[in-house]
């Protein structure tokens, strides 16, 4: 099946009372059982019952196989923020005394944590230009135990070469997690380019409304857990198979113990946003598209960044990763940091708004905002600049977008 009509036909695994053909939302927070011995296997995993919401929601659970059947992962895990699912899964995988060798171009809260809050309990940070490969290659030692990167960076909007970013991480024996938000499952096949593990901030592209936080972990079951340096996973191989560590340690034991499952409300939600998907995502893109090249014909906007455009530097390897839509968010930027701002201040159609691949276009002005608490030298350094504005494309007609930011620049 192509994959808009498997994301329309998973169905749930028990059909509820009266026949519903959406899934219900469990508004429970424990579950009821026939049995002492019903609720004893349901408690040590002998059974697949729900016992207790912060371990697993019949709700939460179909979001979770939905997305895991449209991408062929051996699991999905549906955390409450799409940061939730990133610190889940990079706890999963380090330990005291190790190292994640990670982009210095990351969605600004992922910055912080590897390096502060991970690093506070020990694990070390070491930050290289996943543009340069050899950059890469050269931080991997015997402790590193996970390479972490976008697959196109924000606002920057640069792209790595994903194939040989796995090769590396794999001659090591390195897992390669992505955080993939910018461009869906429905578009880019994560595990066919070597990812091991996927993250989305589901918050976006998924939800689609911007209704509700959330995030996933996927693990498409490739990597060899038996190779990595954090001693838990690897001790972990020999009970549950060399493949399925990551897996067994995020379920069992980091859902339960973090507590930040995604709640039945929001998995309800994100459910409504799959059914569409793949159709706003081609929408929203096209647009994107169309309004980058018409803004490179506009005189004041003296940069418009988008790797869909032919003479973008990452075209080609953008093209052969992502397809010729490479998803709905644009920068362009102005002769100074007051012009981006007069310019924002201008926008009557376009809404002034952090997320992204909302249904609305959004704009915002990211070094003054999400990136507003880093000094001077760490943005030079992460390539965040005062003149860029970050526009996201929303399912309005583009015609009223270019006619919104054409008089805003007037
Ligand atoms: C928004 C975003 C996140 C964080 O997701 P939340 O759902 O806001 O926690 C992480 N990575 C990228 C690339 C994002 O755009």
């Amino acid at each position: 099946m192509n994959y808009e009509t498997k994301i329309l036909t998973t169905k749930y695994q028990k059909p509820d009372a009266y026949g519903a053909l959406s899934m219900p939302v469990y508004l429970t927070a424990a579950f009821e059982f026939p049995s002492a011995k019903a609720m004893s296997d349901a408690f040590c995993g002998r059974s697949m019952a729900p016992s207790y919401a912060r371990i697993a929601n019949p709700t939460t659970t179909y979001l979770e196989e939905r997305v895991r059947q449209a991408t062929e992962a051996v699991s999905v895990t549906a955390l409450n923020t799409g940061m939730a699912a990133i610190a889940t899964a990079l706890t999963a995988v380090a330990a005291q005394g190790l190292n994640i060798v990670a982009s210095k171009h990351l969605f600004g809260n992922s910055v912080s944590l590897i390096r502060d809050t991970l690093g506070t309990l020990g694990i070390e940070s070491r930050f290289a230009d996943f543009t340069d490969p050899g950059q890469v290659e050269q931080l991997i030692d015997g402790n590193t135990c996970a390479l972490f990167f976008e697959i196109i960076t924000n606002p920057q909007l640069l792209v790595a070469d994903i194939r040989q970013l796995a090769d590396i991480a794999h001659q090591h024996g390195v897992p390669l997690m992505a955080d993939t938000t910018i461009v869906p499952f429905s578009a880019f096949h994560a595990r066919e380019w070597g990812v091991d593990i996927e993250l989305v901030s589901s918050t976006k592209y998924i939800s689609g409304g911007g209704t509700g936080l959330g995030g996933l972990v996927i693990d498409y079951g490739q990597f060899d857990w038996s190779r990595s340096p954090n001693p838990l996973l690897a001790a972990k191989t020999k009970r549950v198979g060399k493949k399925m560590a990551f897996t067994a340690r995020v379920k069992t034991e980091l859902v339960t113990n973090l507590g930040a499952l995604m709640t039945p409300q929001v998995a309800y939600m994100e459910t409504l946003g799959l059914d569409t998907l793949d159709i706003r995502f081609r929408r929203q893109s096209e647009s994107t598209l169309w309004l980058a090249q018409q803004c490179k014909e506009i005189t004041d906007i003296k940069r418009v960044n988008y790797t869909g455009l032919d003479d973008n530097p990452f075209h080609e390897l953008s093209l052969r990763q992502f397809g010729p839509l490479p998803g709905a968010v644009f920068t362009i930027d102005l002769a100074s940091r007051e012009q981006a701002f007069d310019f924002i201040d201008r926008l009557q159609v376009i809404r002034r708004a952090t997320n992204l691949f909302d249904r609305k276009t959004l704009a915002i002005h990211p070094a003054s905002t999400i990136f507003g608490l880093f000094t001077k030298e760490q943005l030079d350094d992460m390539g965040v600049h005062d003149t860029t504005v970050r526009i996201s494309l929303g399912l309005e007609n583009p015609e009223d977008i270019l006619k919104d930011i054409r008089q805003a620049l007037a």
